[in-house]
C-alpha cells in the first residue's frame, strides 16, 4: 500500500493540463486565466480628482485663484484653465491638462468667485490620482494563473475588458453505487439509507464552479461496467462512489480495468478512504472513492481538489496546510496517516469528535483536515501537526 504522499506524488505526475476557452467576463467568476492580460488603457485613464474641492496650478506665492469653471464627474470636455484660475472640481472628475493640484473644499474660502486656499499641508500633485499610476496601459494586468475571484472581475472591468481566456472546466461524471441506497424524500424501507455522496460530491464540484452529471447504478458487474463505458465517452473524469472494496458486491475496480484504464494506485495508507483507486485512460482521469461519506469527501479534497488544480496549472493546487500545536493528546494505531476532522482558530487545531468514515457530522463543522503521521501511536498536546484547510 503507498502512502498519502506517494499517492499525491503519482497525482501530480498524472495531471493534465487543461485547454483555454474564451468565455465573456461576466460569466467568469471562480475560473483560472490562461493567459496574462495586458493592460488595454492606462487605470487610471487620465488625471483624476481624488476629492471633492478646486483644481488649480499650484504657486506657493498665491493663496487666491479666480473660479473660471465647474467639471463635474464624466464632463468631457478639454478645458484650459489660466495660471491664477481654478476650476470647481469632483471626485472621479477629470483635471485640466494644465492643473497640477486639487485642495479638498474643506480647506478652502470662497467670496464671490474667489477661491481661498488654506492648506498648510497642499503640495503641488496634491489629491490627483495621476493618469496610469494604478497601472500603465501595456503592462500585465493579471497574470496567467489568476483565479477570478470578484476583485479581479472588478479590476479587469474597471480596464474595459469583456472576454478572457480561462481554463475549460472538466467534464465530470459521477457513478453511485449501492443497492441499499434510496434518494432523501422517498421512503426508506428497514435496511436502506439515503443516498447523501451524490449531492456531496456535486456540491463539492459546484464550489470548484463544475456541474458534474450523476448516475445511479445497481451493484452489478455489467451495470457497472458499461456506466463506466459511457462515462468514460461522455466526460473528462469519472468519479465512482462506493463498490471498490472487496466485498462480494464490489464492482468497481473491474469494471474500470475492462475499460482500458491504467491503474495508477488501488488502495493509500490512510484513515478513512483506505479503499481509494486513481487511474487514467488517456487523459481521462478516474477515481473510485470510497463509499462512506467522509471518506468520500476526504479524498475528494486531497486528490480529487488538487487534481483539477493542477489541470489550471495552480501553484496552490492542494489544500492550504499550516503546522499548529495540537490542542488536546491524540491517540491512533500505527500503521496508516489519519486525517481527522478538525477546527482551528489558525492557532491550534482541534480534532473533532466523530471520525467514523461514515460520520459527516463533525466533518459540517469541521474548517481543515487535520493529518497525523502514520507511526505515530501518541501525539501530545502541543506537539506541532500538519493541518490541511479546507476550501
Ligand atoms: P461501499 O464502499 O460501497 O462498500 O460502501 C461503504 C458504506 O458506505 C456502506 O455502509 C454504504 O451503505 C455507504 N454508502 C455507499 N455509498 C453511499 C452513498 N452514495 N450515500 C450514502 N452512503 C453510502
Ligand atoms: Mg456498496
Amino acid at each position: 500500500m503507498i502512502s498519502v504522499s506517494e499517492a499525491q506524488q503519482l497525482i501530480i505526475k498524472h495531471s493534465s493540463a487543461s485547454k483555454p476557452t474564451t468565455i465573456a467576463l461576466k460569466d467568469a467568476l471562480n475560473y483560472v486565466l490562461a493567459e496574462d492580460i495586458t493592460a488595454p488603457i492606462p487605470i487610471p485613464p487620465f488625471n483624476q480628482s481624488a476629492v471633492d474641492g478646486y483644481a488649480f496650478c499650484f504657486n506657493t506665492n498665491n493663496n487666491s485663484y479666480t473660479i473660471v469653471d465647474e467639471i463635474p464627474a464624466g464632463d468631457t470636455r478639454k478645458i484650459d484653465i489660466n495660471a491664477n484660475e481654478a476650476a470647481r472640481i469632483f471626485t472621479g472628475s477629470k483635471v485640466p491638462k494644465n492643473c497640477d493640484t486639487v485642495i479638498m473644499q474643506e480647506f478652502t474660502k470662497v467670496e464671490n468667485n474667489q477661491l481661498f486656499v488654506d492648506d498648510n499641508n497642499l503640495k503641488t500633485g496634491g489629491n490627483i490620482r495621476t493618469k496610469g499610476y494604478q497601472i500603465k496601459q501595456g503592462d500585465t494586468a493579471l497574470s496567467k494563473g489568476t483565479v477570478l475571484n470578484p476583485a479581479a472581475i472588478g479590476f479587469l472591468a474597471t480596464l474595459g475588458i469583456t472576454e478572457v481566456s480561462v481554463f475549460t472546466l472538466p467534464k465530470v461524471s459521477i457513478l453511485i453505487t449501492g443497492n441499499e441506497l434510496v434518494a432523501p424524500g422517498e421512503k426508506l424501507d428497514e435496511g436502506q439509507i439515503y443516498e447523501s455522496n451524490s449531492l456531496m460530491l456535486k456540491a463539492a464540484f459546484e464550489k470548484m464552479n463544475i456541474s458534474p452529471t450523476i448516475s445511479y447504478l445497481k451493484d452489478n458487474q455489467e451495470a457497472t461496467t458499461n456506466a463506466i463505458t459511457n462515462a468514460l465517452n461522455n466526460a473528462d473524469m469519472v468519479i465512482l462512489s462506493g463498490g471498490i472494496s472487496v466485498g462480494d458486491y464490489d464492482f468497481v475496480q473491474q469494471g474500470i480495468l475492462e475499460n482500458g484504464v491504467s491503474q495508477l494506485f488501488y488502495k493509500v495508507a490512510q484513515k478513512p478512504g483506505k479503499p481509494l483507486f486513481f487511474g487514467k485512460k488517456e487523459n481521462k482521469a478516474v477515481f473510485g472513492l470510497p463509499g462512506n461519506p467522509a471518506a468520500a469527501l476526504t479524498c475528494f479534497y486531497e486528490y480529487i481538489y488538487p487534481y483539477i488544480n493542477l489541470s489550471f496549472g495552480l501553484k496552490q493546487a492542494f489544500l492550504n496546510q499550516l503546522q499548529l500545536p495540537l490542542s488536546k493528546d491524540i491517540k491512533q494505531k500505527p500503521g496508516r496517516a489519519t486525517f481527522l476532522k478538525a477546527t482551528t482558530d489558525f492557532k491550534t487545531v482541534t480534532p473533532l469528535e466523530g471520525q467514523n468514515s461514515d460520520a459527516l457530522q463533525s466533518f459540517a463543522y469541521a474548517n481543515a483536515l487535520l493529518l497525523t503521521p502514520a507511526d505515530a501511536t501518541i501525539i501530545k498536546k502541543g506537539e506541532l501537526v500538519n493541518v490541511h484547510l479546507l476550501p
